[in-house]
């Protein structure tokens, strides 16, 4: 006997309301690519996305990653007219220090991202120290320059594309989470959730560190291994450091960025293996928070000179070449995967709304060419091997 309730059906249901689903149901919607329903067991940006120190800088090592951060930028940049919200953007400028010897591939990555490009300079002696006053330089250290450089707001990011996502006909359903994929023979047909099933012919998941565990349980292995990394406040009562630009530097092995007036964020390269995205420690120690902030001092003294007002955590999703898995997986219809961002997916969140929308409509993604993401390149053989890659890259 039937109950009446008719089934609840939609043409693409997109898990995850995080920067990533979030960019991805916005250009779908934009896209009008049918009926999209975005579910979060949380809330849209209360995931990773909420806790990204969330630079935004081209400087990558691998092209489509150069290219996809050019875009990333274009379009946060134009914030206004992309989403229809204010400008999320700090412009600060961004300087990237990499280790002893690897000059030459510093200067090999620069002249790519200007192909790219990507608006970045190479600085060395007197006039990285005009730029960096008060910063603790060797005579001869080199370091790549984006005027451009800037920091953003993950949970805003995240706000703003699935406000917009709704203005434009996706319905979003918060704290809906997904218990299940629904699988007939080798296709995925909807998702099963805490408030009833979806059927769908496609289902986009963009579940940050939670994918794992949720694929796991349709029998699907991603390589994905979690990474807890710790983030420190640091106040200046005495007045803000001089030069107040981003900084990625692998000789201290740190990166730090204004955040406000007078505080400055500073995060870790590495972290623990195997935080559990439910339950990690939320508060790191003050000792390590001390460590952490005085390694970054070595680079900019004056951060060594404030108070630490607080510190916390958050989850990388990392891949073994730490960049992402992006499209379907084999031997799986119905599935597509925008997860293994690895610590790099804030600045590059529109991008990947819009090339995974193009992925989803015709076939392939035409802005960018992000084939080399595939998530089966590592069954195959295939990682990405940038041509000039740093010593940091690889957590
Ligand atoms: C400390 C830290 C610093 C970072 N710094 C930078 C930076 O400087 N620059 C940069 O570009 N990137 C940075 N990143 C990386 C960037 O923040 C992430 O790559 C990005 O936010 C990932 O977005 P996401 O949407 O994939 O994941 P998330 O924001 O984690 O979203 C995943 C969503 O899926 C939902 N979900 C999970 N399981 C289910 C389920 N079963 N059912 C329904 N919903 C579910 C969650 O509730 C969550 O909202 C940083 C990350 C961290 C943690």
């Amino acid at each position: 006997m039937s109950t009446g309730a008719a089934p609840d059906t939609a043409d693409i249901v997109v898990i995850g309301a995080g920067v990533m689903g979030s960019a991805v149901a916005l250009e779908l919607a934009r896209r009008r690519a049918g009926r999209v329903v975005v579910v979060d067991a949380r809330h849209g940006g209360e995931g990773m996305s909420g806790r990204s120190s969330a630079l935004v800088r081209m400087h990558y090592t691998f092209r489509p990653e150069v290219e996809l951060a050019v875009l990333g930028l274009r379009l946060y940049r134009s914030w206004p007219d992309w989403v229809g919200a204010p400008s999320l953007l700090h412009p600060t400028g961004f300087v990237r220090f990499v280790g002893p010897g690897e000059e030459a591939s510093l200067r090999a990555n620069v002249a790519m991202q200007r192909a790219c490009g990507a608006e970045v300079e190479l600085l060395g002696g007197d006039e990285l120290q005009r730029l960096l006053p008060g910063w603790r330089l060797d005579g001869d250290t080199l370091a790549a320059h984006e005027p451009q450089g800037a920091y953003g707001d993950g949970a805003r990011a995240a706000g703003d594309m699935l406000a917009r996502a709704r203005a434009l006909g996706a319905d979003y359903r918060p704290r809906v989470a997904v218990t299940g994929l629904q699988r007939r023979t080798d296709r995925i047909v909807g998702v099963e959730t805490t408030s009833g099933p979806i059927a769908a012919p496609l289902v986009v998941c963009a579940t940050g560190p939670w994918t794992p565990t949720l694929l796991a349980g349709a029998g699907i292995h991603v390589p994905i291994e979690t990474e807890l990394h710790v983030v420190a406040i640091v106040h200046h009562p005495g007045g803000p450091p001089p030069a107040r630009l981003a900084c990625i530097d692998a000789v201290s092995g740190t990166y730090f960025r204004p955040d406000g007036e007078r505080t400055s964020l500073v995060g870790d390269f590495t972290g623990p293996r195997g935080a559990d995205p439910d339950d990690f420690p939320q508060q790191p120690g003050m000792e390590e928070l001390a460590r952490l902030v005085g390694r970054a001092a070595s680079r900019m003294p004056a951060l060594g000179e404030g108070g630490i007002a607080r510190g916390y955590t958050g989850i990388y999703d990392m891949t073994p070449d730490a960049r992402p898995l992006l499209g379907a997986l084999p031997e799986t219809e119905g599935l597509i995967v925008v997860c293994g961002f690895s610590g790099m997916g804030f600045k590059i969140a529109p991008a990947i709304g819009v090339v995974m929308a193009e992925l989803i409509e015709s076939g392939r993604a035409r802005s960018v060419d992000i084939s080399a993401f595939r998530p089966d390149r590592f069954a195959r053989g295939e990682p990405i091997r940038p041509l000039h890659p740093y010593g940091d890259e690889f957590g």
